[in-house]
């Protein structure tokens, strides 16, 4: 069981996959950091149904709202044991129709979103002088690529190379980073997809659930994940 102190960020927190994290994390005993854009409401009842959580609201394709938000945050108290970055949007088309603002906030959002929430929270985390987590939601689409996903593809596999650069900066400070790549989860995000399609490239034949990915943030962020860094484990019924 965590102490008090080990405090998780988890950014896209009120919703799907980010929600499906907090439960599980509250379960294991952390106290929760929930962020969130749009969904405040859903936030404020997930916050009432942990109970050790506090809530942070910021877009995070915003670098100064998340610069200033997070440090008020670990100003007031103090680093986080874990971080989570799990807020991600997707823009699918066919690339020669691409607009150039479905580049643009695809990108922002996973790979620019990465950078806006974890620069501020490092170097507190560092001068902690203690383990720590860092885990992120990458995709299959990120590893393999997809049709349509050019964007996000490009989003996913750049935040796997960013996930991978700083756990080689950060192996000596005691903090791991490894990525989390789902395949197709049921959430709102993919509720346009054709499952009974879909699932003709999925070797367990149907699509996972929110909690199969949670189960997997679990593991990375607990103690006994301590030797296990720079690796993509991947939630994807055997896509990849
Ligand atoms: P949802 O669409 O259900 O939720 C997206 C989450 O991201 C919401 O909590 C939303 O917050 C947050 N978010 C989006 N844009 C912003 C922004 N600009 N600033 C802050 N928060 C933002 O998606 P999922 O739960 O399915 O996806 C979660 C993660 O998992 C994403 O990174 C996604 O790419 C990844 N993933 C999902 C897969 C799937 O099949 N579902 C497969 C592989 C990866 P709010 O509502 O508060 O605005």
């Amino acid at each position: 069981m965590p102490d008090a102190s080990q405090q998780v960020l988890i950014t896209g927190a009120g919703r799907g996959i980010g929600a499906a994290i907090a439960r599980r994390l509250a379960r294991d005993g952390y106290e929760l950091v929930l962020h969130c854009h749009k969904s405040r409401g859903q936030t404020e009842a997930l916050a009432g149904e942990i109970k050790a959580a506090r809530i942070l609201q910021f877009d995070v394709t915003d670098r100064q709202a998340a610069r200033e938000t997070i440090t008020a945050d670990i100003e007031k108290f103090g680093a986080y044991y874990g971080v989570v970055i799990n807020a991600g949007i997707s823009a699918d088309v066919p690339f020669p129709g691409m607009a150039d603002e479905d580049w643009d906030k695809v990108l922002n959002t996973s790979l620019n979103g990465f950078y806006n929430v974890v620069r501020p929270a490092i170097m507190p985390m560092i001068s902690a002088r203690r383990p720590g987590r860092i885990v992120t939601i990458s995709s299959v689409s990120g590893l393999l690529g997809n049709r349509g996903q050019v964007n996000y593809s490009a989003a996913k596999a750049g935040l796997i190379g960013a996930t991978r650069a700083l756990a080689l900066e950060l192996a000596r400070h005691k903090i791991t980073v490894n990525s989390v790549a789902p395949g197709f989860i049921e959430t709102d995000m993919t509720k346009n997809v054709d499952f009974e399609l879909a699932k003709k490239f999925i070797p367990m034949a149907r699509p996972g659930q929110a909690d199969d990915v949670a189960h997997a943030v679990s593991f990375l962020l607990s103690a006994g994940a301590v030797y296990i860094t720079k690796q993509v484990l991947g939630v994807n019924g055997g896509m990849c």
